[in-house]
């Protein structure tokens, strides 16, 4: 049981109680607010989920360190060059499923090996079987799909490609989900001048090459939603996590429309939080409406990925503070800046039941967890 919040009234002298309390009767609105929100406080003691980090080293054991600041975590595994290879990730995500199956969850993803050949369809069943047999309760695609993997004659292959049908019907007929990350975020194909988050503009500044805008070559923004939106034409029972916004992160208004033309899709916040900080300083209320109205379909995570050669104790202090300045964000009022965007914004002040759905129910409804299910909630 959590204990309930002590009024602030208490904490002041009795002399002023009667006028305080008068206070409130005329008001009554004003001691509801403090129970339906959470302060900047609580966030250590409500329980929590990162459902997009990504362990890529057991040098230290990160379930252990996000349990400092109460958050269990759903690890993706991706078939990115820069991480490990992908059946090193699955041997780390494995291996910290088996020493705790409450606090940690993962997901599998298979790699493009065999595309185009007779055994391509057989083969990624194996590879998802195999990742399914090891714990894993997704399956992930990634942008490499669309933006970089070439089939033989050299064309990019988009994730509506007819290649991955088979694919995504074996992960719909066993109530797999898919987590899609597809194309990049809408600056990406933007000159940096146009561009709305810091770290965005910083970024594509040092990676001309992962510049699109500076590729015209190269598919469009619309080419990779528009992809995207075909595939899930094509699954409408497949359970889809759109990550990082569905790289819808511009617009609050587009999210929603792809939240409404897909029924069984949720997305969730992974290293976009700049853009939807960046929104609301725009309009504070859209924002705040969006995350409302649509609390049932948005997860918390944050991409934090932890990695060999790291401590431990440096990984939790960066963790800590992304965990700490996203939770005021979206839980309390409070006014606040950060590295994303320039000047100060206000936090959205959602309501407690929002509050815990984002940061929990969402992802053991989505992820069908067992994350939580010792806990009597
Ligand atoms: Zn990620």
């Amino acid at each position: 049981m959590r204990k309930k919040p002590v009024p602030r009234a208490l904490s002041v002298s009795t002399a002023l109680k009667g006028v305080i309390l008068g206070a409130f009767l005329a008001n009554p609105l004003s001691v509801m607010a403090d129970q339906h929100f959470y302060t900047s406080d609580d966030f250590k003691r409500l329980d929590k989920i990162d459902s997009h980090v990504h362990a890529n080293s057991i040098g230290s054991d990160m379930v252990d360190l996000a349990r400092e600041a109460n958050f269990k975590l759903i690890s993706i595994n991706v078939d990115y060059p820069d991480f490990p290879p992908v059946d090193r990730q699955l041997e780390i995500t494995a291996e910290l499923y088996q020493r705790h199956p409450e606090d940690f969850a993962f997901a599998g993803t298979f790699t493009m090996q065999d595309w185009g050949t007779q055994q391509w369809v057989e083969r990624k069943v194996e590879q998802i079987d195999h990742a399914t047999d090891e714990g894993a309760i997704a399956i992930k695609v990634w942008k490499n799909i669309g933006m970089s993997f070439r089939d033989e004659s050299g064309e990019l292959v988009m994730v509506n490609d007819e290649g991955f049908t088979p694919v995504f019907d074996y992960l719909e007929e066993q109530d797999l989900p898919l987590i899609g990350h597809q194309g990049e975020p809408r600056n990406c194909w933007l000159p940096v001048s146009e561009m709305t988050v810091l770290n965005d503009k910083q970024y594509f500044k040092e990676h001309p090459h992962y510049h699109m805008y500076l590729h015209p070559e190269m598919p469009s923004y619309e080419d990779q939603m528009n992809s995207r939106d075909r595939m899930l034409d094509m699954h409408p029972k497949l359970t889809f996590i759109g990550a990082h916004m569905a790289s819808l992160e511009w617009s609050v208004e587009a999210l929603a429309r792809f939240l409404e033309d897909n029924p069984s899709a949720v997305v969730d916040m992974a290293a976009r939080i700049g853009q939807i900080q960046y929104q609301s300083m725009q309009d504070y209320e859209e924002v705040r409406q969006f995350f409302i109205k649509y609390q049932d379909r948005i997860l918390y995570a944050t991409d934090l990925t932890y990695t060999d050669g790291q401590s431990g104790q440096e990984f939790l202090a960066e963790a800590m503070t992304v965990w700490q300045s996203d939770w005021d964000y979206l839980a309390t009022d409070n006014t606040l800046t950060s590295g994303f965007v320039e000047g100060e914004f206000k936090g959205l002040h959602l309501p407690k039941t929002v509050i815990d759905k984002i940061y929990r129910s969402n992802a053991e409804r989505v992820f069908k967890t067992t994350l939580y299910a010792s806990k009597n909630h």
